[in-house]
């Protein structure tokens, strides 16, 4: 493949029969923003916000990351931001905030739990930031919870954005609540997709994540590398469900995991139904050439065709078999 010369599209791409596809990038620091908007992403599908936390011996505070997420949004005012709120634990480590030792720490207190928890004030401050960027800022900011597994869970999270705001209501602060979303990335956040769907405006699937708990096979461990692939029908009936549900109760789905950043995938990923596609900004001009060549339902038949193998190696071949030379 010729990857080097694909043309950079700085407007938004459809299908080859008009179905929009959102095409964002990841970002990880602020540094990567302009990259990201060169390479022609419509917006940030995914803002890792642990670098803030990062090399320091103390929290940012609220002003400090209002003006983060603002600048965020200044680079794209015609396109959306969709901020994840901190997500450490597992992978993700700021040594000042004293994680536990634990002895499965992918299972143990990470993401939300972290902030429905022992981190409660640093979501709180996070919050409030956002919901002042939401006020100010141009163009669009969402904000999505990582590692949600019970609906339980988000109704903790939308309470404190709604404590949050009652408190900037008091103090006479300009606030205006973001589109809220929730990351699918454990199987109990697919079989409750339908229940969280219903309270938020988005889903966005994390497959790093989820094919590591889906495969039960740790991100980070080589000797079960094989297992974590998110092709496998085992991952995909598990995206298929999430975008099910998100789509009857009217809510957008998208997939920030490295999945969505792979070429080859684009047509699969199309016919399962995601409507936005969030990856390093390296790979946003072949996804949206891919998306480009793509024919919805020839995407449709490719994806149940895939759904229905029952080997990763039987979906790579109805891939290869269908996808024309590039
Ligand atoms: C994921 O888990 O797929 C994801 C996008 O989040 P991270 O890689 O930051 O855990
Ligand atoms: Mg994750």
């Amino acid at each position: 493949h010729e990857t080097h010369d694909v043309e950079i599209r700085e407007e938004a791409v459809t299908t080859a029969d008009g179905a929009e596809i959102e095409v964002a990038a990841n970002v990880g620091q602020p540094a990567e923003l302009e990259g990201a908007k060169a390479r022609g992403a419509d917006g940030v599908g995914l803002y890792r916000t642990e670098f803030l936390f990062l090399d320091r011996e103390t929290p940012p505070d609220e002003d400090e990351q209002y003006e983060t997420y603002l600048e965020a949004l200044e680079t794209f005012p015609d396109g959306r931001v969709v901020v994840r709120t901190l997500d450490i634990g597992g992978d993700k480590q700021i040594p000042y905030l004293e994680l536990p030792e634990e002895e499965n720490p992918f299972l143990g207190e990470r993401g939300i739990r972290r902030s429905l928890g022992p981190d409660a004030d640093l979501f709180e401050t996070q919050l409030r930031a956002l919901l002042r960027a939401a006020a100010d800022g141009d163009g669009r900011l969402a904000v999505m919870f990582p590692l949600v597994a019970t609906p339980e869970e988000l109704t903790a999270a939308l309470e404190t954005v709604d404590a949050v705001a009652d408190a900037l209501e008091d103090e006479g602060v300009d606030y205006a609540i973001p589109e809220l979303g929730v990351m699918i990335e454990t199987p109990g956040a697919v079989f409750t997709a339908p229940e969280l769907a219903e309270r938020v405006d988005f889903l966005s699937i994390g497959t790093n994540d989820l094919t590591q708990y889906v495969m039960a096979a740790a991100r980070e461990n080589e000797r079960v590398a094989e297992l974590r692939d998110p092709r496998h029908p085992a991952v995909l009936r598990a995206v298929a469900r999430a975008v099910e549900a998100a789509h009857e109760r009217d809510a957008w789905i998208g997939m920030c995991g490295e999945m969505a950043g792979d070429p080859e995938l684009t047509e699969l990923l199309v016919g399962l139904g995601l409507d936005e596609l969030s990856m390093s900004a390296v790979t946003v001009p072949d996804v949206k050439a891919a998306v480009e060549a793509t024919r919805t339902d020839e995407a449709a038949e490719l994806a149940s065709a895939a759904l229905e193998a029952a080997t990763g190696a039987q979906v790579t071949e109805r891939i290869e078999s269908t996808t024309p030379d590039q």
